[in-house]
Parts: C-alpha cells; structure tokens; sequence
C-alpha cells in the first residue's frame, strides 16, 4: 500500500521506511504540500505528524482533507503526551492516533491493520515476494 507520512523529523520517516519497507513510503515536512499534492499521491493510509514545517499543524491539515471529503484512513503522531490528546485528533477527523517516541511493535500493528482494509495488489508473474527491492531503504 501507499503510505504518506506527513512529518518534519527524518529520523522519525527513516524508521516508517524500515518498519513499513514492503510498501510505498511518500514524505512531506509541510502539511500545504501534502494537501496539495494529495490527489496525485492516492495514499491508502497516511500517518499525520502534529507539529509540522510551514504554516499547518497536523490537525488542521486533516480537518481540510475531510472538509475535501477525504475519507480513507488517517494516523495521527504525536509527541504530545497529554490528556485528551487523543479526542482532539479524533475530533479533527483522524481514525486513530499513536505516540512519539514511536514504537516498532505498535508501527508493525498499525500497518497490519490497515493492510488487511486495503486491497492487495493482483499478482505479477515476475513478482518475488522474497525479494525486497526498495530503494529508499539504503536511507
Ligand atoms: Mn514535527
């Protein structure tokens, strides 16, 4: 699946690209970006930073895709360790939300899960599921 991850710190996409190195990592650090970009990238799920570079937060990045009428399934990541954090990036429209300092375990989880909601891609014969050829994993 195509996953975009709208995040500012590289460190924190170098270990998505790990976890997540049988599918399509896209990157933006600035939130406008990714809205603009969003319909030329179909990502089946997007993982949603909170504090990003330019002038959105996350959170509204993602009230204006679901004001577009952008339905599919949105992650938020947050480094906000406080109480009810998890209602607002409900409330801004997210279907789920997971914590910095990110977690191998809950990433491996979270793709898992939406794996299963998206459709897989019709076999090719020249397909070698043991072979990993992702360029951006060299990162
Ligand atoms: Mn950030």
């Amino acid at each position: 699946m195509r996953i975009l991850y709208v995040e500012d710190n590289m460190a924190n996409v170098s270990l998505l690209k790990r976890v997540a190195h049988q599918h399509t990592v896209l990157n933006y650090i600035d939130g406008e970006e990714a809205l603009h970009n969003i319909a030329v990238d179909k990502p089946d799920l997007i993982l949603m930073d909170i504090q990003l570079a330019g002038t959105m937060d996350g959170l509204e990045v993602v009230q204006q895709l679901r004001k577009e009428g952008y339905t599919l399934p949105i992650v938020a990541v947050t480094a906000y360790a406080m109480l009810g954090d998890r209602e607002r990036c409900l409330t801004a429209g997210c279907d789920d939300y997971i914590a910095k300092p990110l977690s191998i375990p809950r990433l491996v989880e979270l793709i898992k899960h939406y794996e299963q909601q998206t459709t897989p891609p019709a076999p090719s014969a020249d397909h070698d599921p043991t072979q990993s050829a992702e360029s951006e994993e060299s990162l």
